[in-house]
């Protein structure tokens, strides 16, 4: 199958350069347009491996409010999304928490955990 282009725009700076990635069976074989070269590794990244950071909510029992709202700790790769919501829907949080503490460690063996961003006190 023939090169297909891919127009990325670099988050990695306000600058937004469009990078143009030639895309052959998932690699990139050509990369273009990038002003520097970390936005080069981005969308070379962003073809290959792209990864998100995963917001969500885990329902909670016996606390101010009923679901906390958490995310991952770093970007997991995009292809274990779905693996990583099931996990995380299993999670009911008993006890209060401050920002940045952890919920799940080590998420799927990924080495990223799922922590809370919102500050939450017990229901008393
Ligand atoms: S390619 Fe470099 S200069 Fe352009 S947006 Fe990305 S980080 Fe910034």
């Amino acid at each position: 199958m023939p090169a297909m282009d891919r127009k990325i725009t670099c988050i990695e700076c306000p600058t937004g350069c469009t990078v143009t990635v030639a895309v052959e069976d998932g690699k990139a074989v050509r990369v273009d347009g990038f002003g520097c070269r970390r936005g080069r590794d981005y969308a070379i990244s962003e073809v290959e491996h792209p990864e998100r950071l995963l917001t969500t909510t885990v329902p909670a029992c016996g606390l101010a409010v009923r679901m906390v709202p958490v995310r991952t700790s770093r970007p997991i790769p995009r292809d274990m999304r779905t693996q990583a919501m099931e996990t995380i829907r299993q999670v009911r949080l008993r006890h209060a928490v401050k920002v940045g503490d952890v919920i799940i460690e080590n998420l799927l063996g990924l080495g990223v955990d799922v922590v809370a961003t919102r500050e939450v006190l017990s229901d008393t």
